[in-house]
């Protein structure tokens, strides 16, 4: 990626790791090529045939000059980007026990990458350093204070490069400085998050300590009874294994609906008169308006709602229907513009009497991207 304007160069997708099906796909303006990875390919081996594929573009691998990555959990330790040393890497390690299924991949990739480019700066991003600066009142759990300091259990926070990029878009759009802006962004994909920010800071977020606490998800529950688990392990024969499981991977759209996590689907599946679709989704909106009006009470006066993530973006429907339960709180809906700004547009959908609402494509890459270009000290 080019840091400076955000073009995309060259663009790839290691899917389906550890499975017989295993494959790298890549674009860029001429070619779109998809060719299978050896079976039950790790990401060691994804980045070795990346790194092999750059092989075939030479004028675009000597003219990197840094490599962006991005960890999901950098725990307290980081409240920015930083150089890759090998403390970092410790730190990085350390977090493993708080995000078992990402940050040991993060950190294969890292050690593939520095192999393959030993020359060039390596920065991590991370997906929790954005909320870094909510307040303890909105961190800490209300549970003993000791799993606080001798176990480090508090919200951390996920998804912060769109919560960053999109903010920064929105107070762009807003024609005024971050720093006096008051927001709420909704990052709405697989899985979603809402953040609440004030005078540009985050204040508070929808995910927790792990990515699952919150608003409803593809697979994932968000908020439940706390007393939930146990309730399934003793009266119900679930082990502490099947109820993580569940709660990641079968609840959320897919677990109301039993149709599916897509919300596309869900659309077309309601419309059609499936029951339980619409359930799905209208326990999806209901639970969006809940933050929103929840967030609104702790920004101060908002400056501007803000839709991201594959749905957020997309979805005018969900946009309509969340809106429309807010209507009493200043916020309505263009119904032209609400159906326009869509499919990588982004702009305002509100209704002329209305508080701002933005759809903002986010551009998580491009975070990265620049952050890796300022701590390789490139930037002019
Ligand atoms: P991830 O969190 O995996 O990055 P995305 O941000 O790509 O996911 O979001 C995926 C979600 O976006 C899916 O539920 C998908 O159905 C939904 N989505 C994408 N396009 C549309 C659309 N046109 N209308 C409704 N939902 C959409």
């Amino acid at each position: 990626m080019n840091a400076k304007t955000g073009e995309t160069l060259l663009k790839g997708l290691a899917e389906n790791l550890f499975l017989p099906t295993a494959s790298l796909s890549y674009s860029n303006e001429s070619t779109n090529e998809q060719y299978p990875l050896a079976s039950q390919s790790d990401h060691t081996q994804a980045l070795d045939a990346i790194t092999q594929l750059l092989d075939k573009h030479p004028m675009l691998k000597t003219s990197l000059i840094a490599v962006g990555h991005r960890v999901v959990h950098g725990g307290e330790s980081f409240s920015e980007s930083v150089l890759i040393d090998d403390l970092v890497i410790d730190a990085i390690d350390k977090t493993s026990l708080m995000a078992p299924l990402h940050n040991p991949a993060n950190l294969a990739g890292i050690t593939t990458a520095q192999r393959a480019f030993p020359h060039l700066p390596h920065v991590a991003v991370f997906d929790t350093a954005f909320f870094q600066t909510l307040p303890k009142h909105a961190y800490m759990y209300g549970l003993p204070k000791r799993l606080y300091k001798e176990h480090s259990i508090r919200k951390y926070g996920f998804h912060g490069t769109s919560h960053y990029f999109v903010s920064h878009r929105a107070a762009k759009l807003l024609g005024k400085a971050i720093e006096t802006c008051n927001l709420i962004t909704a990052h709405l994909g697989n899985g979603c998050s809402i953040s609440a920010i004030k005078n540009g800071k985050a204040i508070d977020t929808s995910l927790g300590f792990t990515p699952l606490e919150g608003l409803v998800m593809g697979t994932r529950s968000g908020d439940i009874d706390p007393s939930l688990p146990s309730y399934l392990i003793e009266h119900l024969n679930y082990t502490a294994s099947d109820v993580t499981t569940m709660l990641n991977k079968a609840s959320g759209l897919l677990g109301i609906s039993g149709v599916s996590n897509d919300c596309r689907e869900l659309e077309a599946q309601a419309a059609c008169g499936d029951a339980n679709a619409q359930l799905a989704l209208d326990v999806f909106c209901y639970r969006l308006v809940k933050y929103i009006g929840s967030y609104m009470a702790i920004t101060g006066p908002l400056d501007a709602l803000v839709f991201t993530g594959g749905i957020g973006e997309n979805s005018a429907l969900i946009r309509n229907q969340v809106i429309k339960q807010l209507a009493h709180m200043g916020l309505a809906l263009s119904e032209s513009a609400n159906n326009t700004i869509r499919f990588g547009k982004s702009g305002a959908i509100n209704h002329p009497n209305s508080l701002p609402i933005f759809a903002i494509a986010t551009n998580e890459e491009w975070v990265i991207a620049k952050d890796a270009y300022e701590l390789a000290g490139a930037s002019d």
